[in-house]
C-alpha cells in the first residue's frame, strides 16, 4: 500500500522507522522545508509545499497514495486542511496524529494567550528578560514590544524579519534536558517565557525548568486543526494502516460488497 506522510515531527520520523523494512507499505515522507539541516530518514522523503489543495491533489493522484498520516504540529493548521481537503476530494483515507496538549501542573504560573502576539502584549509595560521558545517565523510578532530583553532559541537563524532591537539568538533542536534548561533560564536571568504548547516529551524539559525555578509562562494556545481519523501516537498509525490494508485485500464478500 502506497502511504504518504505529513512529517516535520518526532510522531512522523517514529513512523518512518517503526515502517521503513516492512515490505507491505510503500511510505513517502513530506517535509515542508522549515529546517535547512533536517534530520536523515529511512524512507523516501520528499521536500517542499505542494501548492495549495490542487497540488496536493494532483500529487496524491499521480503517486497513486492509498492512504495519509498527517503527523503535522499542533500549530500546522493550513497543511492538515489542505489534505483533508484534498483527501476528500480523492476519497483517500486520513488519518491525523493528534498529540495530546500539556497540561498545567502544581506549581505551573501559566498565562494563556491566542497568539504570538497577544503574548507581545501579556509581557506587559515593564522591561522584561524574555525566554522565546517559538519557531523563526513568530519572533516577528515581538518587534512591536521592543522594550524587553529577549533571547530566542530556534532550528535556525530567521530569514529577513523585523525583531525586536534587544533579541539575542541561540540555535538548538530537541529532546532538552530539565536540568540543562533550568541552568539556562538562571545563567540567563529569565523572568518569563513564551511558549506554544507543543505537548510531547521533546520540548517539556523547558516547562519542568519553569515550575522548579517559579517562572511564568505565557502560553500561546493551541489553533484548531483540522483532522482526520483521530491518532495517538505512531503505533497506533501502524495499526490505522495494517487495518486499511486488510480493508483494501479483504475479498468482497468478506466485505459484504
Ligand atoms: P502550515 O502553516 O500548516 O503550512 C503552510 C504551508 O507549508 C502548507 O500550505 C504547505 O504548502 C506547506 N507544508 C506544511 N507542512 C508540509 C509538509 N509536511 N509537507 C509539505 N508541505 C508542507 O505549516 P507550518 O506551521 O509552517 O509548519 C511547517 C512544517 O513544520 C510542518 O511540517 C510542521 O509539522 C512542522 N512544524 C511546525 C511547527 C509549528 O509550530 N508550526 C513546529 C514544529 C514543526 P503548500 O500549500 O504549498 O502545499
Amino acid at each position: 500500500m502506497r502511504v504518504l506522510i505529513l512529517g516535520g515531527t518526532t510522531e512522523a520520523s517514529d513512523l518512518a522507522h517503526l515502517l521503513a523494512e516492512d515490505r507491505r507499505f510503500e511510505m513517502t515522507l513530506s517535509l515542508a522545508g522549515r529546517t535547512s539541516n533536517p534530520r536523515t530518514q529511512p524512507i523516501p522523503t520528499r521536500i517542499g509545499g505542494f501548492g495549495g489543495i490542487d497540488g496536493l491533489a494532483a500529487w496524491l493522484t499521480q503517486e497513486a497514495i492509498e492512504a495519509v498520516v498527517d503527523a503535522t504540529h499542533p500549530y500546522a493548521v493550513q497543511i492538515s486542511s489542505n489534505v483533508v481537503a484534498a483527501c476528500g476530494r480523492l476519497a483517500i483515507p486520513l488519518a491525523t496524529i493528534v498529540r495530546p496538549a500539556w497540561q498545567p501542573r502544581p506549581g505551573d504560573a501559566w498565562l494563556g494567550v491566542a497568539s504570538a502576539e497577544a503574548a507581545a502584549d501579556a509581557l506587559g509595560p515593564e522591561p522584561r528578560r524574555v525566554f522565546l521558545s517559538l519557531g523563526r517565523l513568530e519572533l516577528g510578532a515581538f518587534a512591536n514590544s521592543p522594550h524587553h530583553h529577549y533571547i530566542a532559541r530556534t532550528i535556525d537563524p530567521p530569514d529577513d524579519i523585523a525583531l525586536p532591537p534587544d533579541l539575542r539568538l541561540i540555535f538548538g533542536r530537541g529532546p532538552f534536558d530539565a536540568q540543562a534548561e533550568a541552568t539556562l533560564l538562571q545563567q540567563e536571568r529569565i523572568d518569563v517565557l513564551v511558549s506554544k504548547n507543543s505537548g510531547g516529551a521533546a520540548t517539556y524539559a523547558k516547562i519542568e525548568a519553569t515550575r522548579r525555578l517559579g517562572i511564568p509562562v505565557v502560553m500561546i494556545a493551541r489553533p484548531h486543526k483540522l483532522r482526520g481519523h483521530a491518532l495517538e501516537n505512531a503505533g497506533s498509525a501502524v495499526s490505522w494502516l495494517e487495518q486499511e490494508l486488510a480493508h483494501r485485500t479483504a475479498p468482497c464478500s468478506a466485505r459484504g460488497v
